[in-house]
């Protein structure tokens, strides 16, 4: 097999691989990296005091609104561009510069300017997307307090109704009720979209948003308000994160972001969605493109990484053969190999399952009319999309973070320096794994999805009962599967250690089956022991926490599968011969290092022989040696610009061609005229 292997591939063409990873919204990426690698949008290698990189920031992101790329999220009417997913892919470029500047974006344009978007209605609409969009109205998303981070649903803001004056009165009940960690609330926030219980006539009606002033037109904190910096952070020190504290603040009546819930002037509350903890989720569900955009953020950074790291490893010479004079390049060591190319090959299949679900977020909400109910059909999609956009944001993150520190070790010494980025990559990137959902209960939301089939109970119940129904429900829910089992146990039948032919090792059904059956298995097992802990009458919550490892271990392996599916789709789909064969082994790699990670539990389960388990160690080493010769090529497809990989080591001239900058034309490129000139159709 290695002797195929090493012959498959010829030479991978850099430009056309790109052109594959670019995908439908080429155009959008090209126009946004360009922009990015300008002189005005260079930073200085060396550390610049906070506030000083908070200004540049700020002067960033203006001159970024200016550009028209943020327009792209805003639907037409409201001076947008209406292109949800061209929007993403531009935020997903924009990780390959300055990550505040990503953050401070994501901030303003995705999360407070989504909440308005997705949660206010028409009047909201009119008086503030424009000014969002141009970044006039700077503004901060205030939904985490101190006291709750993950269970949101249990935030303990409060704004009450007060038909006298038809006002919402915003107070903040406890020092542990401050709003925390509010990115854009320490210095440039004007308004916030704030998440509170709200009260209406003397009754809880759970959390909704109302927008609040933060400061003047003066940029003094307004009356009723009163802010704190959160002081240093490990990373993102570009941002301006900040507390929130409401000392009784009035707003108007209208300042309710009203589209799933609405207060009349006399004090009567009224929404389409009777059900709290219904209105809850689906109120959250809007803001899915925050998350998603994360998971692409953490992709892009970590191309970023690899583009250094691969590079530096394709010159630096270390040590060579006894009988040589010349040392070896540190990627002609199998270590290195395998430090690098696995991550490599994983960071291609999480970027084809991200190009995915962008392409599902613009399909569900570019049909989004603005009603509060959906049918049916639609509410399924919206929670398939948001188990999804969870798992794939938690393994994108987790990757980023692992492979990010993979390389700074990978460069030796000169990964250590500053102006080599990867220091600064690794500590901007480290809080994607918790803001826009932690990791872990991401998972969680994952398990249960999968445990109760998305049923409507799921999401018109209290986390508590949800976690007695899924206990209640998962046997029943997974036995429900049993047909589409019993065909992959068909399926895999020639799994079983006796009937292992090496052939199969680079088969991709081998390897979509060994995903599958390993979801399918822990699935079961999970929804066995909660079954059984219910039937025995434990208390469902204890049932659950005791199983909680296993419950988690399901949803990742779910979301592998995912992962693997997507990428064998994108290898179908490629036309060019020569690329298929490129991806098809990036692919296998891929599929065979998660193997390889996850073989104590294969074999633990009787579906790989310990000897199937050294021919799948012996196929990753061939594999990465094969590969090796086009690595450069591999990450020249990321398309990173000279200007934003800006890391000396990282550049393909090396150290010596550091300095090159674009050259200045006069105006900074519109999307506007883009998308007039090409008369840009969606995702063209
Ligand atoms: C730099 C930065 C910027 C941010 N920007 C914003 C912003 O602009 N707006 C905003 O609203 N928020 C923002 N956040 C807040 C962020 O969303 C929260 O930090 C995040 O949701 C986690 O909440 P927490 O910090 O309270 O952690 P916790 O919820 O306390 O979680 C701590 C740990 O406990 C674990 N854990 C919690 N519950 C469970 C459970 N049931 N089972 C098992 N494990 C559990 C978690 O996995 C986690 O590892 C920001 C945070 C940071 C650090």
């Amino acid at each position: 097999m290695e002797a195929a292997l090493q012959d498959a591939i010829e030479t991978v063409d850099a430009s056309a691989l790109r052109e594959v990873l670019d995908g439908r919204y080429r155009i959008v990426r090209e126009h946004t990296r360009a922009i990015l690698a300008r002189p005005e949008f260079s930073k200085p290698s060396d550390p610049l005091p906070t506030e000083d990189y908070r200004e540049l920031v700020t002067e960033w992101t203006r001159k970024l609104a200016g550009t028209g790329g943020p327009a792209l999220l805003f639907p037409e009417e409201f001076g947008g561009l209406g292109r949800v997913g061209e929007a993403i892919a531009s935020f997903e470029t924009l990780a390959l510069s300055d990550l505040s500047l990503l953050v401070k974006c994501g901030v303003q344009f995705g999360l407070f300017g989504g909440a308005v978007h997705h949660l206010g209605t028409r009047k909201h609409h009119e008086r503030y997307l424009d000014q969002i969009a141009s970044f006039e109205l700077p503004g901060a998303f205030a939904m985490s307090e101190s006291g709750h981070g993950s269970n949101v649903q249990n935030v303990q803001t409060t704004a009450t109704y007060d038909p006298e004056t038809q006002e919402l009165v915003v107070e903040t009940p406890t020092e542990e009720d401050r709003k925390d960690y509010i990115g854009n609330a320490a210095r440039d926030g004007r308004l916030a979209a704030v998440f509170c219980q709200l009260v209406v006539g003397g009754e809880k009606r759970g959390v909704h948003c109302v927008l609040v002033p933060l400061r003047d037109d003066s940029g003094d904190v307004v009356d009723g308000v009163r802010i704190e910096d959160c002081g240093h952070k490990l990373g993102l020190h570009g941002v301006d994160n900040g507390r929130i504290y409401f000392d009784g603040i009035r707003v108007p009546r209208d300042n309710l972001l009203d589209r799933y819930a609405q207060i009349s002037p006399e004090g009567e509350y009224t929404s389409p969605i009777e059900n709290e903890n219904r209105r809850f989720f689906t109120m959250l569900g809007t803001l899915i493109q925050g998350r998603i955009s994360v998971g692409g953020a953490s992709i892009g950074a970590t191309k970023v990484a690899l583009t250094i790291a691969v590079r530096h490893s394709l010159r630096r010479r270390q040590f060579g053969p006894p009988d040589s004079d010349e040392e070896l390049p540190l990627l002609d060591f199998r270590v290195h190999q395998r430090r690098l190319l696995p991550a490599l090959a994983r960071t291609y299949a999480l970027h084809f399952t991200q190009a995915g679900v962008v392409e599902e977020l613009a399909r569900i909400f570019g049909a989004d009319d603005g009603t509060a109910t959906q049918s049916d059909e639609e509410q399924l999609a919206r929670r398939e999309l948001e188990s999804r956009a969870a798992g794939l944001k938690a393994l994108a993150t987790w990757h980023a973070t692992a492979t990010i520190q993979e390389c700074r070790e990978a460069c030796g010494g000169a990964g250590y320096l500053s102006e080599n980025r990867l220091g600064e990559l690794r500590a901007d990137t480290d809080v994607f794994t918790t803001f826009e959902g932690d990791n872990t209960i991401l998972l969680q939301l994952v398990a249960k999805g999968l445990l109760t089939s998305y049923r409507d109970e799921f999401v018109s119940m209290n986390p508590i009962a949800t976690v007695g129904f899924v206990a209640g429900q998962a046997w029943e829910t997974v036995v429900e599967k049993t047909a589409v089992r019993e065909l992959i146990q068909r399926l895999t039948d020639d799994l079983v250690p006796g009937r292992e032919r090496d052939e199969d090792l680079l088969d991709r059904d081998y390897h979509l089956n060994l995903f599958r059956w390993r979801e399918e298995h822990i699935l079961t097992g999970a929804a066995r022991r909660l079954k059984r802990g219910i039937d025995d009458g434990a208390d469902p919550f204890e049932v659950f926490n005791e199983c909680q490892d296993h419950v988690l271990a399901a949803a990742r392996a779910h979301t592998e599968r995912e992962v693997l599916e997507a990428f064998a789709d994108a290898c179908e789909q490629c036309e060019d011969a020569g690329l298929r064969v490129v991806l098809d082994r990036l692919c296998d790699l891929h599929a065979l290092a998660e193997i390889e990670r996850d073989r104590a539990w294969f074999q633990e389960h009787g579906r790989i022989s310990s000897t199937r388990a050294k021919a799948i160690t012996r196929s990753v080493n061939s594999l990465c040696e094969g590969l090796r010769a086009h690595a450069g090529e591999l990450v020249d497809a990321f398309g990173i610009p000279d200007e934003l990989v800006s890391a000396p080591i990282g550049l393909p001239g090396g150290p010596a061609s550091a300095g090159a900058m674009a050259p200045l034309d006069d105006e900074l490129p519109d999307v506007r005229m883009l998308v007039r000139e090409l008369g840009m159709e969606q995702g063209s």
